[in-house]
């Protein structure tokens, strides 16, 4: 049976959520939410996801139509503000009938974040709207924005995918699925062959340079790539 996994990106439009500065929560929870969606749809799970681009979104609204959809699990993705010097990720757990699973899930994620070297505050129980649909849910808090020190954890595109890969590695776990290297998953189908062109290597730089600017004479765009021999 195909695995059924309902998204909750937090916020997004005319909601910052969470705001230190220029950093706004609504753009943290997209870029990790999105890494999320990508990850769980190359392993072969259907996922429901409120938004895709920064436009408002209701709870209220998303929440019925994940009931339609009757997924095996439920994310929702945020980033927390406290005090500024509050710090760790956070997971927060159904208090329905679905709480046992719902902590079995958020243990799986927490394990994945804290494999990431983050610290985590705990498993808790929930108080949010998405924590009520009928199946296990995960209510994830990244990490604290307005504090300095924990914000450097996912101040970029690139560590806020890292915890969105997480969270998937975490939900697949506990559906019992194997996760699958992306090189092995590419070599089936996207794989392409590429032509690189190399003129010389050098031992020293400035006989690099020195080709560089005779190629560029000739008017061939070329860069200098460092490697290590
Ligand atoms: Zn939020």
């Amino acid at each position: 049976m195909t695995k059924k996994v309902s998204i909750e990106i937090g916020h997004g439009g005319t909601d910052p959520g969470a705001v230190s500065g220029k950093i706004l929560e609504k753009d943290i929870n997209l870029n990790t939410g999105l890494e999320l969606k990508r990850q769980l749809e190359r392993h072969g799970v259907k996922v429901l996801i409120n938004r895709t681009a920064d436009v408002n979104d209701k709870a209220t609204e998303f929440v019925k139509k994940a009931r339609e959809f009757n997924p095996d699990a439920g994310i929702s993705v945020h980033a927390n503000a406290f005090n500024g010097t509050a710090k760790g990720f956070e997971v927060f757990r159904n208090t329905n009938a679905f709480k046992i699973v719902s902590n079995l899930l958020c243990a799986h994620i927490e394990s994945e974040v804290k494999a990431l070297g983050r610290i985590s505050r705990g498993v808790k129980d929930s108080p949010f709207l998405m924590s009520s649909l009928s199946c296990p849910t995960a209510y994830c808090e990244l990490g604290f924005l307005d504090n300095p020190a924990d914000y450097k954890d996912f101040d970029d595109s690139q560590k806020q995918k890292a915890f969105g890969t997480a969270y998937a590695k975490g939900i697949l776990n506990y559906f019992g699925i194997a996760w699958l290297p992306e090189k092995a998953v590419s070599a089936g189908g996207g794989e392409r062959t590429m032509y690189r062109v190399i003129a010389g290597s050098f031992s020293e730089k400035a006989n690099a340079q020195a080709l560089v600017k005779a190629l560029k004479t000739k008017g061939i765009d070329c860069f200098i790539a460092e490697y290590k021999n």
